[in-house]
């Protein structure tokens, strides 16, 4: 299968493995590997469980087909933009000042977690060609990590509440009412930390408006 991201042709299958070695939470690895392998039990696939006759899990309260995607980004029922904006505030601490699509998950459109496996990649191979391309470079490297992990982390906590709605019937997920349990799940020590040590050397990063194409950022 072949995607397009961020304006240039990708190859999934030459990421997907990455799911094994990128730096988020182990619980969404398996979510992530199941997305991939269309063994994820949502939307047509669900039938609830003995315990749980909820339809929830195969249609959100909006009425679209429940998946992993509509998960991660939201709906009008369930309106991330708050807590998003927890998860771009952490981003913002240790990211290379930088318009670089990769920097922005709001920018990822409808691939939600794609990119994540793929940034490398795409950071190594897609960064055209400017002055301080190679600080760039190196800036990107060293906060990968951290960045896969907030992003990681905050894609697997809206995976675990939309899952507790379904399963538990004392609890409904209201986004804004979840704004101090993904602050402190985003304080989750990273794996990888002692890689993020010398992020701080991402402020020397030129602020640049880079562009992967031609037209391709607006
Ligand atoms: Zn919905």
């Amino acid at each position: 299968m072949i995607g397009i991201l961020f304006d240039r042709v990708l190859d999934p299958g030459n990421h997907v493995k990455k799911v094994w070695t990128i730096t988020v939470p182990e619980g969404l690895r398996e979510v992530l590997w199941k997305e991939m392998n269309s063994a994820l039990v949502l939307g047509h696939r669900y039938y609830g469980t003995k315990s749980r006759k909820s339809d929830m899990g195969r249609v959100c309260l909006c009425g679209q087909e429940m998946s992993l995607r509509h998960i991660l980004l939201g709906c009008i029922k369930y309106d991330l933009w708050l807590l998003f904006t927890v998860l771009e505030d952490a981003l913002l601490v240790i990211s290379p000042k930088s318009a670089f699509r990769t920097l922005h998950p709001d920018e990822w459109g409808l691939s939600p977690w794609y990119p994540i496996l793929a940034l490398q990649a795409i950071e190594e191979n897609a960064l055209p060609i400017f002055k301080g391309r190679k600080k760039m470079l190196k800036a990107l490297k060293l906060s990968r990590p951290k960045r896969e992990w907030l992003i990681g982390t905050y894609y697997w906590m809206l995976w675990k509440w939309r899952m507790k709605e379904i399963h538990e019937d004392s609890f409904v997920f209201v986004p804004t009412s979840c704004v101090a349990s993904l602050q402190e799940a985003l304080l989750w020590p990273c794996p990888m930390a002692e890689s993020t040590a010398k992020t701080h050397e991402a402020d020397l990063a030129p602020a640049v408006k880079v562009r992967l194409t031609d037209g391709a950022y607006r």
